[in-house]
């Protein structure tokens, strides 16, 4: 039976979401306080990851931990104010770093992982934007030998999940990408992955393909969510809509507004940048870089080449500090030729993180017709159109894709 459906948080897992369940034959109307497809997920470094599905929770970072909070670490940089605060959420955290969960995480990731990089091709030649996907794989690059040596451990796992790569050497990978300067002795090219060279363009793509089936979008902020009736009420200022059901999918906001019917969700917020750069002289690249001892990607994209950052952890609204950045351009000039800086300042994005690094998709525990969608880290973008179609089929009561007990709300009390 067709419902009215209000998905709230128009980032790509709101607009897949909205796009799913309009094309399930839903009257969606999707809501963000801004253009959709502007917070963190216009920012990141465009990969549609299918083998990215190791978490951070492992057993190797209770090792490196002192050096974390140290700031020791390229990858990793910490407000220790931050981590005092929020203490019960680092504490579970830590607590999920077991090789079982590791094991159990990786096998969930991997099905919604793969299940969303068709997804997403079809989605992407339905949208029509073909131009924006790349298939040529991602490269993983090492300067040092105990650098690769450490990361064989986790290509054990990855392959045993059946994700494919091929492992090169100095030679081999001055041929595969001649642009690289001869820093790095061994690399490890994911050959299944993907990329889009601009995510904001393929947001507004598929923002386009649910407003042609019928879709609604609304810009404007929510600031408030209420069950009226048999249904929902959302309150953007002096404004309200109503539905029958309601999905809420606001990426790092998502926690504060479950807040409001009193749902506590242990959610934190993976902090990173971008900048971009013009090209210098050498030979394009083909496809994005990983520097994984120096903590960078560098992604060729249709706004220049995008260096990325890893982690900051801190509060979500706190002012930016741009030395975790300045540092992965830095290592990133190390590896490639680039001439200027093409952003004023560098751009921020939150990514939504829960305590077992799982994201959280179906009902909520104690309200009817209210839905979550969110909790996405490091994998937003990748994971969006697979969450979307569990969601569907979630609302919609027909099998699910792939079982939906990992991201169960219920697997936490809330
Ligand atoms: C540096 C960096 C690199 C990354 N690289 C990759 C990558 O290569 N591949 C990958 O898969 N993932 C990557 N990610 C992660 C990915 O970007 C995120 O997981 C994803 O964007 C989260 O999407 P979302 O829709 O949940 O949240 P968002 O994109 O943040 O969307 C949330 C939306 O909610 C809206 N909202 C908030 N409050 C309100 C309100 N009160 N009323 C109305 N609307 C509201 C916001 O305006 C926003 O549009 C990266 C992240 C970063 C930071």
């Amino acid at each position: 039976m067709a419902k009215d459906i209000i998905v709230v948080g128009g980032g790509i897992v709101g607009v897949c979401s909205a796009l799913s369940l309009q094309r399930a034959g839903h009257h969606v109307r999707l809501i963000d306080s801004k253009k959709p497809g502007r917070e963190t997920s216009y920012g990141n470094a465009g990969m549609l990851a299918e083998a990215s599905f190791l978490v951070m929770n492992n057993p190797g970072l209770v090792k490196i931990l002192p050096k974390i909070l140290l700031n020791r670490t390229p990858g990793v940089r910490v407000n220790r104010w931050f981590v005092l605060k929020r203490l019960p959420w680092f504490l579970k955290f830590l607590s999920y770093c077991r090789k079982a969960h590791v094991l159990h995480a990786a096998s969930t990731l991997r099905q919604l992982l793969t299940l969303s990089l068709d997804a997403h091709k079809e989605l992407i030649k339905a949208a029509g934007v073909d131009h924006l996907l790349r298939q040529t794989g991602w490269l993983k690059l090492f300067r040092t030998e105990a650098g690769f040596a450490k990361f064989s451990k986790d290509l054990e796992i990855v392959k045993s999940f059946g994700a494919r790569f091929t492992v090169y050497e100095r030679e081999q990978i001055r041929q595969i990408e001649p642009g690289l300067k001869p820093i790095y002795c061994k690399a490890v090219l994911m050959d299944d992955t993907c990329a889009v060279s601009s995510p904001a363009d393929l947001t507004d793509a598929y923002v386009a393909l649910f407003q042609s089936l019928g879709g609604v979008v609304e810009q404007t902020k929510v600031t408030g969510l209420r069950q009226q009736d048999a249904g929902w009420c959302v309150e953007c200022g002096a404004n309200t809509f109503t539905a029958d059901d309601l999905v809420l999918s606001a990426g790092a906001w998502s926690a504060e507004m479950a807040s409001w019917l009193d749902y506590r969700i242990p959610m934190a917020w993976e902090r990173g940048y971008h900048m971009h750069l013009q090209p210098g002289e050498a030979p394009a690249l083909h496809r994005a870089i990983h520097d994984i001892e120096a903590g960078f990607v560098l992604a060729p994209m249709k706004a220049g080449l995008r260096v990325t950052s890893g982690v900051e952890l801190t509060d979500r609204d706190a002012p930016p500090n741009y030395q975790q950045i300045n540092y992965s351009v830095e290592m990133a000039r190390q590896a490639y030729d680039m001439k200027d800086q093409l952003d004023q300042t560098p751009w921020i994005g939150r990514r939504p993180t829960l305590i077992d690094s799982l994201p959280m998709i179906g009902a909520a525990p104690r309200h009817d017709g209210l839905w979550f969608n969110f909790g996405h880290q490091h994998l937003g973008l990748s994971l969006a159109p697979g969450s979307a179609q569990l969601l569907t089929a979630l609302i919609d009561n027909t099998p699910p894709p792939i079982d939906a007990a990992a991201f169960s709300p219920t697997r936490f009390r809330l």
